[in-house]
């Protein structure tokens, strides 16, 4: 998809579209902040929630169900909206890979990002040649000799996963994920090394029009039951014979100690130079590295997310980071339209949509 996307588009009223769901308000709440015109494509039962934020939506875009979105008659409102459509954490999981990389729509964000996306070996890939440090990863049937997080495919916020300690485990877990149709082959699971350590999310932005990687934040993820876990004694929970799993309920603010943010910069820095390198013109606007980061300080990250992520929604208001580029309050979602408003003035817009 090129800038033809654009054809037809009053450049003066551009309008941000986006899915509602994961982190819209945001997006809808910073879009207003910039003075843009906001497009809410909604399903229908959960449109009496999104029209409580009516004062944040323009335009509402009812739909039976998400996979109506590339419908032409759909697209045809978005583009006669001059619309310009923001991916966020759901948009691939609820649209299906080939309408969110083929509609006709301009995107803010890098289409070719999304099938990397969808396969997590080749994620894990490109993690790696960027050079940015990786837990190891194990395939079915390589001998697993150590503690191992198992996987299961698509963005369903860690439902599955499980700990082994053995490839017999892997194999037995898998078969038994198999049975209740979480996954229909064990090959379709990644086996990560276990990473100990605490979790950091960073929440970064590449800016195209201003050349510039920035931290807009970081967070870290509750997760039921391996955050619960704390709460009860050992014992107990050998008793119970409770096993972890990675369920997201929530995020929470992080800030860093100072000394980590070069090495995380850095990483970001990393992430951006890859994917322009492997897929040009690389990344665009906001990615998440996913990491943990060891008593050493070391960071390792097992994931990345190339649109906004849910644990920006923390800092609707801006984050103490994104205060020191901006000295204003400066969400991801006001970001995004603030990168928008300023490629419109500088007459850069194909450089910031594919
Ligand atoms: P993910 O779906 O990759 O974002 O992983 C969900 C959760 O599993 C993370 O938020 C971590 O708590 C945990 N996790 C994922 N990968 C690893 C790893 N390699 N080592 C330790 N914990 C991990």
């Amino acid at each position: 998809m090129c800038v033809t996307v654009l054809e037809g588009y009053d450049l003066n009223s551009i309008s941000i579209a986006t899915l509602a769901s994961h982190s819209s308000l945001q997006i809808f709440h910073g879009a207003k902040q910039e003075g843009f015109k906001t497009v809410a494509v909604v399903v229908e039962d959960r449109l009496w929630f999104y029209k409580q934020f009516s004062h944040l939506v323009d335009y509402f875009i009812v739909l039976g169900s998400w996979r109506e979105l590339c419908r032409r008659d759909v697209v045809e409102k978005l583009r006669k909206l001059s619309a310009v459509l923001i991916p966020h954490g759901s948009y691939v999981e609820y649209v299906g890979l080939g309408c969110a990389e083929n509609i006709e729509v301009p995107i803010f964000g890098l289409r070719k990002l999304f099938r990397v996306e969808a396969d997590q070996w080749a994620k894990m890939e490109l993690l790696q040649r960027a050079g940015i440090p990786t837990p190891m990863l194990f395939r079915i049937g390589e001998d697993v000799d150590r503690p191992v997080i198992v996987k299961l495919p698509g963005a369903k916020g860690g439902r599955g996963y499980f700990i082994a300690r053995s490839s017999q485990e892997v194999l037995q877990g898998l078969r038994r994920r198999v049975e209740e149709g979480l996954i229909k082959s064990p090959e379709e699971a990644m086996i990560q090394e276990y990473l100990v350590g605490v979790p950091a999310y960073y929440h970064y932005f590449y800016s195209p029009v201003l050349d510039r990687v920035e931290i807009l934040g970081a967070d870290i993820r509750y997760e039921t039951n391996v955050d619960g876990l704390k709460r009860l004694p050992p014992q107990v929970a050998v008793e119970l014979d409770v096993e972890p799993s990675f369920i997201v309920v929530g995020n929470m603010p992080l800030v860093l100690r100072e000394s980590l943010l070069p090495k995380v910069l850095d990483y970001g820095i990393r992430f951006v130079n890859a994917t322009k390198r492997e897929l040009p013109p690389g990344v665009i606007g906001p990615f998440c590295l996913e990491s943990i980061i060891s008593d050493d300080m070391e960071i390792r990250v097992f994931e990345f997310s190339g649109r906004i992520v849910a644990g920006t929604n923390i800092y609707v208001n801006g984050s103490p980071y994104s205060y020191l580029y901006w000295s204003e309050p400066m969400s991801t979602g006001r970001r995004i339209a603030r990168e928008l408003k300023m490629a419109i003035e500088k007459n850069m817009l194909e450089k910031i949509i594919t």
